[in-house]
């Protein structure tokens, strides 16, 4: 039998579930501000899984996970799983990446206790919630106006890593360096294994995205074993990891037309877009600079010079790697014409 978790002095007995909302300041209007958690204690004792959402506040494909992942029956769970769908909640409520003093959450880890609100939100986020987990996953996406393919990034040197994001089963894997002050920084450092899911585009909900992540984390609690083994053992592809990545850029300022889309393979030197002048006299070729995958990409057609526009990921065998990213899309991404969205 496991025994009780306590959270924000909350005690969640073994086989139950409690919300537990953490204080962390309040608004200049006096209303008080609160961490919303979903904390599902399992009957038996096991890892203590944390997934949260929201860390740059217009990222809500991740709040859309979190809250399927919770509807699904987790009465065999095995160890404990701590869900915080909106960790940046004054971004979230304000629909900005940042926080009111324009910080980025997500470059002020550890944070302090006596610091800038986002170093003491950062802080109060590492201490309850990191401070109690043995494993985490952060769910992001692209920034405003940008798409991502669903992918994992996670440092693949640490073993335990590297088997929990092929767990996760995203098409592609970016072995991708730690940035200064992030989340993911912040727990490894604690030896905490992480995840960083990256799908999608800020301010929207992607179907395909977010059905990727909830089986993604069900994968990873699976392989955690807090869920026991799928009853259908689905056929799953293996994931692709990168070599490394580079943005393409714009030549010129102008207007983009797309001729590339996300999760095609490009070959060095073909055209990925054309940017024109408004009246049409003037045109410039968006080339790749070498073979690749396209796994990011600008959704807003209106581009200055030197903007970021094609997120290309390299590959040993790029063409065969779009093949099964082509498919494992296809394979989740519901059919336009009979999709209900889930209740
Ligand atoms: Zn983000």
């Amino acid at each position: 039998m496991a025994e009780p978790f306590v959270l924000g002095g909350v005690e969640v007995p073994p086989g139950q579930r409690r919300t537990v909302e953490l204080p962390v300041g309040r608004r200049f209007t006096g209303a008080e501000l609160v961490l919303p958690v979903e904390v599902v204690n399992g009957r038996s004792p096991g890892p203590r899984l944390f997934v949260c959402a929201a860390v740059h506040g217009d990222e809500i494909n991740g709040v859309e996970i979190i809250r399927r992942l919770l509807r699904r029956p987790l009465r065999s769970l095995s160890g404990t799983l701590i869900a915080v769908p909106i960790v940046n909640i004054y971004g979230f409520i304000g629909l900005s990446r940042y926080l009111p003093d324009r910080r980025d959450l997500n470059r002020s880890f550890p944070g302090s206790e006596r610091g800038s609100l986002a170093a003491r939100l950062a802080n109060t986020f590492l201490d309850e919630i990191v401070g109690v987990s043995t494993h985490g996953i952060d769910l992001h996406t692209g920034a405003i106006h940008r798409a991502n393919l669903p992918q994992i990034r996670a440092s693949l040197e640490q073993t335990d890593t590297d088997r929990l994001a092929r767990a996760f089963g995203a098409p592609v894997i970016l072995d991708a360096n730690l940035r200064d002050g992030s989340l993911r920084q912040a727990v490894m450092e604690r030896g905490v294994p992480m995840l960083l899911y990256e799908a999608g585009e800020a301010l929207r909900f992607d179907e395909g995205s977010i059905r990727t992540g909830v089986r993604g984390i069900v994968g990873v609690m699976r392989e955690l074993r807090m869920l026991p083994p799928s009853q259908r053992p689905a056929q799953r592809q293996r994931p692709y990891v990168a070599n490394s990545s580079h943005w393409v850029r714009a030549p010129e300022s102008g207007i983009l037309r797309d001729r590339i889309r996300l999760g095609a393979a490009v070959a060095k030197d073909q055209v990925l877009g054309i940017i024109a002048d408004p009246l049409g006299s003037r045109e410039f070729d968006v080339r790749a600079s070498r073979d690749g995958v396209v796994i990011g990409r600008t959704v807003l057609p209106l581009v200055n010079e030197g903007d970021a526009l094609y997120h290309v990921a390299c590959f040993a065998r790029p063409v065969r790697v779009a093949d099964r990213i082509g498919q494992a899309l296809e394979a989740i991404n519901p059919p336009t014409d009979s999709y209900e969205p889930p209740s």
